[in-house]
């Protein structure tokens, strides 16, 4: 059976479900001036995305590997949810591309991307594909001109990381698109 009293820790902080439960919807109602009528609950089986708006049931998850970067950043990525949540039920643009979004979560200041979590390093390379454009990360150079695409057989280049290609497909909040 579910308990909602399990503690949920990383970093110094500590919370139960009801206690993130309670948090969400008071956030809802401090920055929102609405009210949170479903459910939020921590997920620890999410891997490095922040949270996730279920659109079926409106309830809301969040991963709790990110109570370590405490209470003000923890706050602004269920702000991040919060605004999948109301535009969603409005019948409102809820999706990251959707402009609704954008200015709803820039008016609340909430996180669009989910800060790096200790131990997700941050690559340092690039591998694109001539051919497909497919594209892997790398910690460390490498000899490309010996190697093809594993997708398609194309030639390959390196490049070193800037910051812009990691924000497109690294370190994104959720999958709400
Ligand atoms: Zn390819
Ligand atoms: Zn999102």
């Amino acid at each position: 059976m579910y308990v909602k009293n399990e503690w949920f820790v990383s970093g110094e902080m500590a919370l139960t479900d009801s206690e993130l439960q309670a948090w969400v919807e008071s956030i809802s109602l401090s920055c929102f001036g609405k009210p949170f009528l479903h459910e939020a609950r921590f997920n620890p089986r999410l891997k490095t995305t922040g949270g996730r708006y279920h659109l079926g049931d409106h309830r809301i998850e969040m991963n709790p590997k990110h109570l370590i970067h405490g209470q003000e950043v923890f706050g602004k990525i269920i702000l991040h949810e919060l605004c999948h949540y109301h535009l969603h039920l409005e019948g409102k643009g809820y999706r990251h591309r959707d402009r609704d979004f954008k200015q709803l979560l820039a008016a609340v200041g909430g996180l669009r991307y989910a800060p790096r979590l200790p131990g997700q390093t941050k690559p340092k390379y690039v591998v694109h594909c001539l051919a497909c454009g497919r594209r892997a990360f790398r910690q460390r150079q490498m000899q490309v001109d010996r190697y093809r695409c594993a997708q398609c057989g194309g030639r390959l280049k390196l490049e070193q990381v800037v910051a812009e290609q990691l924000n497109k497909g690294d370190g994104c909040l959720d999958d709400t698109e």
